[in-house]
């Protein structure tokens, strides 16, 4: 049998839900924000990336899927989007008629790393980019944007890091302070860091080795090497976020694995056991739009991880959210009819209820009702056809009570509207 890629996978129909879901929520939410749809294509001119997410980082050195076509050009499978927005927005000229643009779109990206949970060959990312705008109040908005956007999915274990990474103007002071500051420990970092040390140096602040993560604690800090102008944008995001009460943390040890990023830069990470940590991720990159040929204008955006937050959602269903809302396990034929005539009609008004449809006993009936996660059962047979009444059990808390016959209907939709 021939088997699918190493790093790629299927998604399918039992576990769509909530991509779908993510995907409705995200839409509905960008568009009230003011943001359009663009869709591109998933391959692009090898330069395109090399120039924009830089030579010496992580995504160019080793992980993007790079091969010549049939007549030896250099294509690239999308290892992220913003670079096919940016090129987007240039080549279309989408500036001239209307510089200021907010744009997402959902999409594969491919990159060849390690395999292994939340981290694939093939993976999704939702993206959102906003060109054209300067102001520090659109780095509040975004982030706003995306809070807002995980409340809704209910995912409230994560934490907001924040910095700024200054600009071409003050950004080569702290380089060179950095430089000067690991030059005399050089040998306490790892492999990869002593190599880009005089390439990539802020790479080394989220080197993930313990012994570099030792070896930055003392490091200079980034924000004491920001110009007036960035240090002013920077605290006006800081501010915003505040007085809008958005929760984030200042981390001064983001640098994040992009060249191109400039001022604030953030990401989102969930503390769940087991995942990766990094749930979505984004900046501003003022200057990329001009460094691939197009105009000077400012743009900031965000990626977060499709599989990662399905991953985190879906783990959270497991633990609590029934599947069905109740089960009604029913013995005999008279106590069968009842069950069916009731959960028809809680069916038809909108409540998940299911039955046994084939004379189980009573064992293998609490069996399946276990495993369609039912919220509540009912247990209907002789004797609760004499006696007029049923219980109606809570599977979550164990608590148990009678029911009248006659009120079993009405009850259960109270419990469903309580
Ligand atoms: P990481 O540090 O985990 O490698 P990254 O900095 O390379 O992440 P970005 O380029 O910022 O990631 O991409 C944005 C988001 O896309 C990440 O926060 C993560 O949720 C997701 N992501 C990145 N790489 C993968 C992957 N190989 N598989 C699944 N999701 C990924
Ligand atoms: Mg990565």
């Amino acid at each position: 049998m021939i088997q699918k890629i190493k790093g790629f996978k299927d998604i399918l129909p039992e576990d769509i839900g909530i991509w779908q879901k993510v995907e409705s929520v995200a839409k509905s939410i960008f568009e009230n924000f003011g943001f359009s749809e663009i869709r591109l294509p998933v391959i692009e001119r090898s330069e395109l990336f090399k120039k924009s997410i830089g030579e010496n980082t992580d995504i160019v050195e080793k992980e993007m899927y790079t091969f010549a076509d049939r007549k030896g050009e250099l294509i690239t499978l999308r290892p992220e989007a913003t670079a096919s927005v940016v090129r987007s927005y240039i080549q279309n000229k989408m500036y001239a008629k209307e510089p200021e643009r907010k744009l997402y779109t959902i999409g594969p990206m491919f990159r060849r790393e390690r395999p292994q949970k939340g981290r694939y060959r093939q993976f999704y990312q939702i993206n959102a980019e906003v060109f054209g705008i300067k102001s520090p109040l659109i780095d509040a908005q975004i982030l706003l944007m995306l809070t807002t956007l995980f409340e809704k999915l209910e995912v409230l274990d994560t934490v907001t890091h924040l910095n700024s990474l200054g600009c071409p103007k003050c950004r080569p002071d702290f380089r060179k302070a950095l430089i000067d500051f690991f030059k005399p420990v050089l040998s306490e970092l790892c492999k990869d860091c002593i190599r880009r040390i005089n390439t990539n140096p802020l790479r080394v602040l989220d080197c993930k080795c313990p012994s570099c993560k030792k070896a930055v604690e003392n490091a200079p800090i980034i924000t004491d090497y920001l110009c007036d102008e960035c240090e002013t944008h920077f605290f006006s995001v800081v501010d915003t976020l505040k007085s809008q009460n958005i929760p984030f943390e200042l981390d001064t040890k983001l640098v994040r694995g992009l060249d191109y990023y400039t001022r604030t830069t953030f990401e989102i990470q969930t503390s769940l056991p087991g995942a990766q940590s990094a749930v979505a991720g984004g900046g501003r990159y003022d200057e990329l739009v001009k460094m691939l040929g197009g105009p000077d204008q400012p743009a900031i955006g965000f990626a977060i991880g499709f599989d990662r937050l399905v991953e985190i959602i879906a783990a959270g269903q497991k633990q609590q959210e029934p599947s069905i809302d109740i089960f009604i396990a029913a013995l005999g034929e008279k106590s069968n009819k009842m069950a069916y005539k009731w959960i028809c009609e809680l069916n038809l008004s909108g409540i998940k209820a299911e039955m046994d449809f084939s004379d189980k006993s009573l064992k293998s009936q609490m069996r399946k009702a276990g495993k369609l996660n039912a919220m509540y059962v009912a247990i209907m047979g002789e004797n609760e056809l004499n006696n007029g009444s049923v219980v109606l059990r809570n599977m979550k808390t164990k608590n148990q009570e009678l029911v009248l016959i006659d009120n079993f209907i009405k009850s259960v939709k109270d419990k469903k509207t309580a």
